[in-house]
């Protein structure tokens, strides 16, 4: 199983191997994830990072949470 985001706008997909738990919590909190960024050193983890890489592509899109089985 794996989930991933997609943005509704542009018809874009990335697939984390997550849970759908853990990417709809990275959805909800990407502030609290950002702050946890910037007083990390030893940073985030690879598909956090690559989450929040998404979410910053597609400000003000539509994204939402899908799950694959
Ligand atoms: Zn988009």
């Amino acid at each position: 199983m794996r989930s991933g985001l997609v943005c509704e706008d542009c018809g874009e997909y990335l697939w984390l191997a997550q849970g759908a738990v853990h990417v709809r919590w990275l959805r909800d909190r990407e502030h609290v994830v950002r702050e946890v960024a910037e007083h990390s050193s030893s940073g985030l983890e690879t598909w956090m990072a690559e989450g929040l890489h998404f979410l910053d592509e597609h400000r003000g899109h539509s994204i939402a949470v899908v799950t694959e089985r």
